[in-house]
C-alpha cells in the first residue's frame, strides 16, 4: 500500500513517559491530514517517530510499525527516510540564522535525488515563495517570523518530498500570516505532495485538511473528515473555543465546510 501507514504505534521517552500508545494513522496518498490536540498530546512525537528523529530526543518506538510506500521506516535513519521522500519541518522555524536564504535552500537541496530534481524543486520554491527570491542574499536570521517559516518549508521542499510533515507552522504568527501559510500548504498539496499538518490552531488546520485525527494524552481520540471534525461539538469545545473567535476563523470554518462533503464521524474509544 502506498503512502504512510502508522500501525499500533507506541513511543516512550526514558522509562516512564508514554507519549504515544497504540496509535493508528494513515495517509494513503495525495491528501492533507491534520493532527490536532492540546499541549503534550503527542503530536510532535508522532512526527518525530515518522521522520526517524525520536532518538535525538531520547525517545524510542516500543511497539507498532511505520511504513511508507510499503517499506518499514520505523527503524530507519532520518537520512534514509528523507531519501524515501518523507521530510519534516520541525516546530520553531529552524533555519540556519547566520546563513543566507539561498544557502539555507541549497542545504535543503542536498537531500534531493539528483541535480534534475534539485533544479525542479528550486523553481517550485521560487514560485511558491517569491519573497524568498527577493531576500535571497539576506541572512535568514533577519527575516520575519513568517518569512522564516516559509524558508523552513522551502528548504524541506528542496529535497522534493512525497510527504511533508509540518509541526505547528502557524505557531506565534499573526493571523494574516497564518492565512498565507494555510494557502501555501494547500498549494503544496495541489502540486502533488501529501502533507501531515500538526497544529494547535484547529481552525487553520481544518480549513486546509482533507481528514484529521485528534490526539489526547497519546491516543487517537477522534478521527474523521475535516468537515466532520469542524462540525463536531467535541472539537469545537476543546479546540475551537466553542465558537469562531474571529471573522478569520469563521471564514476558515466556512471554507472547510464547503470543501468537504459530510460523512459519519467515527469516535475511537481507545
Ligand atoms: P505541544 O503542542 O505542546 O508541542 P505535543 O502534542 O506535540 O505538544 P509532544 O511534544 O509530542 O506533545 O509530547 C508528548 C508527551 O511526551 C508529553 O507528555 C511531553 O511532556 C513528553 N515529551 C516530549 N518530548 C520529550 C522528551 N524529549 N523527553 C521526555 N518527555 C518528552
Amino acid at each position: 500500500m502506498g503512502g504512510l501507514r502508522v500501525d499500533g504505534l507506541s513511543v516512550r521517552y526514558g522509562r516512564s513517559v508514554h507519549a504515544l500508545q497504540d496509535v493508528d494513522v494513515d495517509v494513503p496518498g495525495d491528501e492533507v491530514l491534520a493532527v490536532l490536540g492540546g499541549n503534550g498530546a503527542g503530536k510532535s512525537t508522532l512526527l518525530r517517530a515518522v521522520s526517524g528523529t525520536l532518538k535525538l530526543h531520547g525517545g524510542a518506538v516500543t511497539a507498532g510499525t511505520i511504513t511508507f510506500d510499503g517499506e518499514r521506516i520505523d527503524r530507519a535513519d532520518p537520512a534514509v527516510i528523507v531519501r524515501r521522500g518523507v521530510v519534516a519541518v520541525p516546530e520553531g522555524r529552524q533555519v540556519f540564522a547566520r546563513m543566507t536564504v539561498e544557502d539555507n535552500l541549497r542545504a535543503g537541496g542536498l537531500g534531493a535525488r539528483d541535480a534534475a530534481a534539485r533544479t525542479k524543486a528550486r523553481a517550485r520554491v521560487a514560485e511558491l515563495f517569491p519573497v524568498l527570491a527577493e531576500r535571497s542574499g539576506q541572512r535568514a536570521g533577519l527575516l520575519s517570523g513568517g518569512e522564516q517559516q516559509m524558508l523552513a518549508i522551502g528548504r524541506a521542499l528542496m529535497s522534493d518530498p512525497k510527504l511533508l510533515l509540518l509541526d505547528e507552522p502557524s505557531l506565534g504568527l499573526a493571523p494574516k500570516m497564518v492565512g498565507r501559510i494555510a494557502a501555501i500548504v494547500r498549494e503544496i498539496h495541489e502540486q502533488g505532495t501529501s502533507v501531515v499538518l500538526v497544529e494547535q490552531n484547529a481552525t487553520m488546520a481544518l480549513s486546509v485538511a482533507d481528514r484529521a485525527v485528534v490526539l489526547e494524552v497519546g491516543r487517537v481520540a477522534l478521527t474523521g473528515s475535516a468537515a466532520e471534525l469542524a462540525a463536531s461539538d467535541d472539537v469545537a469545545r476543546l479546540y475551537l473555543g466553542g465558537h469562531a473567535e474571529s471573522e478569520e476563523q469563521a471564514q476558515a470554518e466556512q471554507v472547510a465546510a464547503r470543501r468537504h462533503a459530510p460523512r459519519v464521524l467515527s469516535r475511537w474509544s481507545g
